[in-house]
């Protein structure tokens, strides 16, 4: 027989086999996705930290991942709306800045002199706006006031009392400042306030040691029907921060950042070493420049060069065609996000079995 012959029984033999192999190979998440296949997309956070299973009460937990559910669903629900991923990043923040359980708007937690000092951001990866506010005491929703900075002002970031004067002018509401007062958050800063008599006040060396950061920022990140992808951010900052510090949250390419071409990012974690690294655009710029998918750039930015530095904290991302990723090194994150049947998947703790929410 010649050669070609018997080439051609060998391939004739083999082809069940090779289509068995293709048909069995699965493909990963962000593989399904592609320009041909777009989708709705839509996850958030609610901060990273050491959240180790068993330190919470069955009630708590179960408060946490009710809230998670309910802020997720809503989210997705402007999106398939055919809201944009503004509206719907807005619309899950709002939710966790109201709720006490979150370190944003309401559960904001303490300065070392006992007040509230609240960061937020946005950025829209259609046309790389962005928006940021900081060192706010007076603003219920700093995302609101955020998105406005973008939308309705020349700038990028206003800080303190003219960002609470442009959010009069802007008829954002403002509340009394005990309206942030929750007891749990002022306990907190009394143990570390007794705990750190005597030492250097607010040194970050001591704010890493204490067992009550456990971060609690919260974020979203979307992608719409038009393909267009946002960020968003907020956050009451850390325990016992020195009055006036500002973390990485409303420092667009560190805690926000959005881009269409790679991904849209909203971190949670340390934010001195979100700052240092400039964690959100890094992720966008792996994506860009080294070709790295969106789970591969979080992991290499999260696992590798926050981890060698010494931060901790995480990340959720998302790109514009839904495949999303989720990174931290902390012991858990609380997280959510519309997995790829439409259902809200909830997640605290670092290694969990998706636990599908009840709707
Ligand atoms: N990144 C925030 C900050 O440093 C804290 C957090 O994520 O909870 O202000």
């Amino acid at each position: 027989m010649k050669k070609s012959a018997i080439a051609l029984v060998v391939y004739c033999l083999l082809m069940p086999v090779i289509g068995l192999a293709q048909k069995t190979a699965r493909p990963g998440i962000e593989q399904l996705q592609s320009p041909q296949n777009p989708r709705l997309g839509f996850m958030i956070h609610g901060g990273a930290g050491v959240i180790k299973r068993g330190s919470l009460t069955p009630e708590r937990e179960k408060a946490y991942r009710e809230k998670l559910e309910e802020a997720v669903l809503a989210g997705y629900e402007e999106l398939k709306a055919g809201k944009t991923s503004l509206d719907a990043i807005q619309r899950a923040i709002i939710i966790m800045e109201d709720s006490p359980l979150f370190n944003a708007g309401k559960g904001a937690v303490f300065t070392a002199d006992g007040k509230n000092e609240l960061d937020a951001s946005v950025m829209d990866g259609k046309t790389q706006n962005a928006g940021a506010v900081a060192g706010l005491h007076r603003v219920k929703n700093p995302i609101i006031l955020a998105r406005a900075v973008m939308e309705k002002s020349p700038h990028v970031m206003m800080i303190g009392d003219g960002a609470e004067k442009f959010a009069r002018e802007m008829k954002i509401k403002l509340v009394p400042e005990k309206y942030f007062y929750t007891e749990r958050r002022w306990n907190s800063l009394q143990r570390i306030i007794k705990r750190e008599k005597g030492k250097k006040v607010g040194s970050v060396s001591s704010l890493r040691e204490l067992p009550e950061n456990k971060f609690g920022t919260v974020g979203a990140v979307a992608l719409d029907k038009e393909g267009n992808i946002a960020a968003g951010t907020s956050t009451g900052g850390m325990t016992y921060k020195k009055y006036g510090r500002v973390g990485d949250v409303p420092v667009i390419g560190a805690g926000t950042y959005a881009k269409n071409a790679t991904c849209a990012v909203s971190a949670t974690g340390w934010g001195e070493y979100f700052i240092r690294l400039g964690v959100a655009k890094e992720i966008s710029s792996l994506m860009e420049h080294r070709g790295f998918t969106v789970q591969k750039a979080t992991d290499q930015v999260i696992k590798k060069q926050l981890q060698d530095l010494g931060g901790d904290g995480g990340v959720i991302a998302i790109d514009k065609y839904g495949n999303m990723g989720i990174s931290f090194n902390s012991e858990g994150m609380y997280r959510a996000y519309i997995d790829k049947t439409g259902k809200p998947v909830v997640e605290i703790y670092g290694s969990e079995e998706p636990v599908a929410a009840s709707k």
